[in-house]
């Protein structure tokens, strides 16, 4: 019997654009849940989605950092701003740890109240939430024509696995598999998946998730795509190898070819 195929995909910024969502999330959890003295929420804070928040989305790894992020820019004194974002981004990791000691926080619990915040609104208002997410239509399309062809579609994504699932069933996308942060890291999810499927393709738009799976010696012989269309820096489409290609959204269906 020959060894099935499959096709992975990241979900936030590859499947959907939600970044009104990040946002919306982000800042109702701070301020219903972060209880925090540094900051007020404004309600018309909700009404727009800052360009210093879009700008800082590409290098998010995982949704609590999200909740951190807009405290820092809706923060009363010394908010993040156009003026100090280098100083942020270029130490983006460094500073995300700084602010958790700073506030005493715990990243796991900004994770928490990120999807409490979620299931609020999916409480209150599910197609208001929903709603917050735009698709990218051409990979909806790709989905589908995957499963024409009877190659399986999996789902890896930082985000909480029931998140994603409702709001790919709100797309009439059913995927074989989605796997949410709960189930490991994306590397340990495809060094599982390559035990029993060939992989034809891995679309993502976080560059160094890509560069570790290439780099990995049980996933390297993944095809790896870096989706052109997501939430990517500025330096990300230099420097592109052979083994990570930059994948536009017309080409898409080059892919079926394969
Ligand atoms: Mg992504």
């Amino acid at each position: 019997m020959s060894v099935p195929k499959l096709f992975l995909f990241d979900f936030d910024g590859v499947i959907v654009d939600g970044m009104h969502e990040y946002w919306h999330s982000s800042l109702l959890a701070c301020e219903k849940y972060l209880n925090s003295p540094k900051i007020t929420v404004d309600q018309k804070l909700y009404k727009k989605v800052p360009n210093i928040f879009k700008e800082i989305r590409p290098w998010v790894k995982y949704g609590w950092e999200m909740v951190l992020i807009v405290h820092e820019i809706i923060k009363t004194e010394n908010p993040l701003n156009n003026f100090n974002k280098y100083e942020f981004i270029n130490k983006y990791h460094q500073n995300c740890q700084k602010i958790l000691k700073e506030n005493a926080w715990i990243y796991d619990d900004l994770q928490q109240i990120l999807d409490k915040s979620r299931e609020f609104q999916i409480n209150e208002d599910f197609e208001a939430w929903v709603n917050l997410h735009n698709p990218f239509i051409e990979v909806i399309n790709f989905i589908n024509e995957l499963k024409k062809r009877g190659i399986k579609t999996v789902i890896i994504t930082t985000k909480g696995k029931i998140f994603a699932e409702k709001i790919l069933k709100k797309f009439n996308i059913y995927p074989d598999f989605i796997f949410g942060y709960e189930s490991g890291t994306k590397i340990k999810i495809a060094e599982k998946l390559t035990k029993n499927y060939e992989i034809l393709g891995f679309i993502e738009d976080r560059k160094k998730t890509l560069i570790d799976i290439n780099q990995n010696s049980i996933t390297s012989n993944i095809p790896c795509f870096l989706a052109d269309w997501g939430y990517l820096k500025y330096s990300d489409r230099n420097d592109l190898n052979i083994e990570i290609k930059l994948l536009k959204l017309d080409n898409l269906e080059d892919l079926l070819a394969i």
